[in-house]
């Protein structure tokens, strides 16, 4: 068995043309390989074409060329497995108003064909924390209900992947956490997930893996933390003992930038020059050092680095 839970090659999606707007080439050749077990994340700017590729991983678009295979199955020749094997929570939280969670789950289970006597209703309602809700009308519930729902239905039929489209955009910080646990848990009973956020901090905490795309291109695949090693550049903060203008002499290379609370932030890149040499400059100027600290680049850096100087389509 292949430890490959997706794996996609020359993928392209053109979306026909609308009223509003010509053709759209929403996907230009991907290729992507997604290991089981992990949480991947998939990140990139608005209409970077994330919904598109997970939308055709779940079956819910139709490609224009390319080959994904789901858990071994090719979609093309075994369109029934691949779609079992991945479950979608979407970013819309449509539901059907007049239906109760417990209805909800049971309909979509007897869309994926689970037999009753194979059926976790109430086990998925305690999970996504919904068990006293149960009977309820979907439109009482609050939008986090609402999303906690949508990954219950995702899970009815207990596939392998779960994918979720920006699972905590407009969500609160206390119904984010909860709904990371669940992840978390579900990905610790083995399940490998894919999630798309616009919360870089959140995939640099969630994410083992990572794929950043832009304008339907993957630009960057590659483990957390090698992607936010790729960047090379560091901080290095001072902050003098006594006002320092103007800036000191410093080695090449270095970008030296006073901030508004006096300390001066010099950047350079690690592979270059070593952080003694800096000191030592610092101090030949004659400046003396109260505090000094380092900052390292964000996944955010990485991204913004990867993704600019690209003109917008
Ligand atoms: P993301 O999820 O990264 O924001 P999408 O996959 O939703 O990106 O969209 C990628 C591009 O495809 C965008 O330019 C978007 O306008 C376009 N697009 C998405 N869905 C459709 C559609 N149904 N018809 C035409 N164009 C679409
Ligand atoms: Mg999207």
């Amino acid at each position: 068995m292949s430890e490959t839970a997706i794996r996609i090659r020359g993928l392209r999606k053109t979306y026909a043309p609308t009223r509003q707007a010509g053709p759209k080439e929403a996907l230009k050749g991907i290729d992507l390989a997604i290991p089981k077990g992990t949480i991947f994340g998939l990140l990139g700017p608005n209409g970077a074409g994330k919904s598109t590729l997970i939308n055709i991983m779940a079956g819910l678009v139709v490609k224009t060329t390319g080959q994904v295979t789901i858990w071994g199955f090719d979609q093309d020749v075994n369109p029934r497995q691949s779609r079992a094997s991945i479950g979608i929570v979407p970013q819309e939280l449509n539901l059907d108003a007049f239906l109760t969670p417990r209805e909800t789950l049971d309909l979509q289970a007897g869309l994926y064909g689970v037999p009753k006597s194979e059926r976790r209703t109430d086990a998925i309602l305690d999970a996504v924390g919904l068990a006293d809700k149960a009977n309820a009308y979907s439109r009482s519930l609050s939008g986090g209900m609402r999303r906690r729902l949508l990954l219950g239905k995702a899970m009815v039929h207990s596939p392998q992947i779960l994918v979720l489209d920006e699972p905590t955009a407009g969500v609160d910080i206390e119904l984010r956490r909860m709904l990371w646990g669940h992840i978390r848990q579900l990905n610790a009973t083995g399940v490998t997930i894919i999630l798309t956020t616009h919360y870089l901090e959140e995939a640099e905490e969630m994410c083992d893996q990572i794929a950043i795309i832009n304008q339907g291109e993957v630009v960057a695949c590659d483990s957390t933390s090698n992607l936010i090693a790729t960047l090379d550049a560091k901080t290095l903060v001072i902050r003098p003992k006594t006002p320092v203008a103007p800036a000191p002499a410093l080695p090449g290379g270095v970008r030296c930038e006073m901030r508004g609370d006096g300390s001066l932030a010099l950047t350079y890149s690690r592979s270059q020059i070593d952080a003694g040499a800096i000191l030592n400059a610092i101090a030949s100027a004659g400046i003396s050092i109260t505090d000094l600290r380092t900052e390292d680049p964000k996944l955010e850096d990485v991204f913004l680095a990867l993704t600019s100087n690209r003109p917008a389509a």
